[in-house]
């Protein structure tokens, strides 16, 4: 199928022109964003291939729809951007990729754990810098820890697998407790007794109204004083100015980020030469104690690897006619199991 791959960056380009030279789409890589003013880039292509910060809108769906596009092909689990009232309306097709490497999101998500525990971050500047004084640098052993772990889908499963590996104590909250997570002795307690006993959160729940803001001013008073808080989720998970207030008091003693709620504006783009717009983001940037990555937790080999291979053949599925288990929409998600 002729294809209209939006918001390319050189990873993608790699990976899905490799894989798909089993699958013989006809690929056509574009830079920017989809939204509604690029959607003309897409006229005559019967489908496009978007991302997370794309903006699937009803506008956007409705030009492409009038340039002949009948599919949209999502190379990520989570479909918040797209609307998908507007896709059903229009019989337009949206297909994604469910699941890919959870343990690539698990591995990053100890590895900022293991960065903030170590300061890491801080030494690595200290070294260059001709500076070998370890004042400041006194980590804790996460075998002898509480961590809480919110959210214990498959992200979440994982990490709790590696955590047990470290012989940390895991306790665990989610709408619906996994037998197989309790069995890798994970214990299930309610939120307000994981946020009071844990010394390190973190966050694999998805952004839903419910968990929107699970983070939130009240939230953060019921922490552990001195706790380190893990988002690799979704940003809209945590109030950030709350969580600012946090640090500021010491409640949070250190906070590890691949996700901000408003995102969008900055991540996945070079803005090295720019001014940062955004004062809440740049206050972050001050604390010695916080580590922000830009959403780069599912970026392995494997995890593009899989996208690539689900994306393609999803698309080969629907050229053929076939029903796609990947469908959103006419393929409902089970509920809780939502991603975003
Ligand atoms: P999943 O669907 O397998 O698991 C999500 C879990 O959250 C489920 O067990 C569900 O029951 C639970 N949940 C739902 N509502 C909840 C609530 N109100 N409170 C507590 N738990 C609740 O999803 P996953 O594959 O493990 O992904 C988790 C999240 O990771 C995704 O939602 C996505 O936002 C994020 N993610 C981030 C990256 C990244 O690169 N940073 C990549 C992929 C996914």
């Amino acid at each position: 199928m002729r294809v209209a791959v939006f918001s390319t960056k050189d990873y993608t380009r790699n990976y899905f022109a490799r894989i798909n030279a089993r699958f013989r789409h006809e690929l056509v890589f574009l830079e920017p964003r989809l939204d509604a003013e690029t959607a003309r880039l897409a006229d005559g292509f019967p489908a496009v291939c978007v991302f997370v910060n794309d903006h699937v809108d009803a506008e956007t769906l409705e030009r492409l729809y009038a340039g002949g596009t009948r599919l949209v092909a999502l190379r990520c689990a989570g479909y918040n951007n797209v609307d998908l009232a507007a896709a059903e309306r229009l019989g337009m097709r949206v297909v994604r990729v469910p699941a890919y490497s959870p343990h690539s999101v698990a591995e990053h998500t100890v590895a900022l754990m293991l960065a903030l525990n170590r300061r890491v971050h801080r030494a690595f500047n200290r070294v260059r810098e001709g500076n070998f004084a370890l004042d400041g640098l006194v980590g804790f052993e996460l075998r002898s820890r509480t961590v809480g772990v919110v959210g214990t889908g498959r992200i979440g499963a994982a990490v709790v697998d590696i955590l047990s590996g470290f012989g940390s104590d895991v306790l665990a909250y989610d709408v619906q407790p996994n037998d197989a997570v309790a069995a890798r002795g994970a214990r299930y307690v309610p939120l307000e007794e994981l946020l009071a006993e844990s010394d390190v959160v973190t966050l694999h729940c998805p952004l839903l109204p419910a968990t929107h803001h699970l983070i939130d001013a009240e939230a953060v008073q019921r922490l552990k004083r001195g706790v380190m808080l893990i988002n690799t989720s979704r940003g809209g998970l945590v109030d950030t100015p709350a969580v600012i207030e946090g640090l500021k008091s010491g409640r949070i003693g250190s906070l590890g980020l691949d996700v901000y709620e408003e995102e969008e504006a900055l991540f996945f783009e070079d803005l090295s030469g720019q001014l940062l717009q955004d004062d809440v983001f740049a206050r972050l940037l001050t604390f010695p104690n916080v580590v922000i990555t830009g959403h780069q937790a599912f970026l392995t080999e494997e995890a593009l690897t899989a996208i690539a291979e689900t994306t393609l053949a999803n698309i080969a599925q629907v050229e053929r006619g076939e029903a796609c288990a990947n469908t959103v929409g006419s393929a409902p998600v089970p509920a809780g199991r939502q991603v975003n």
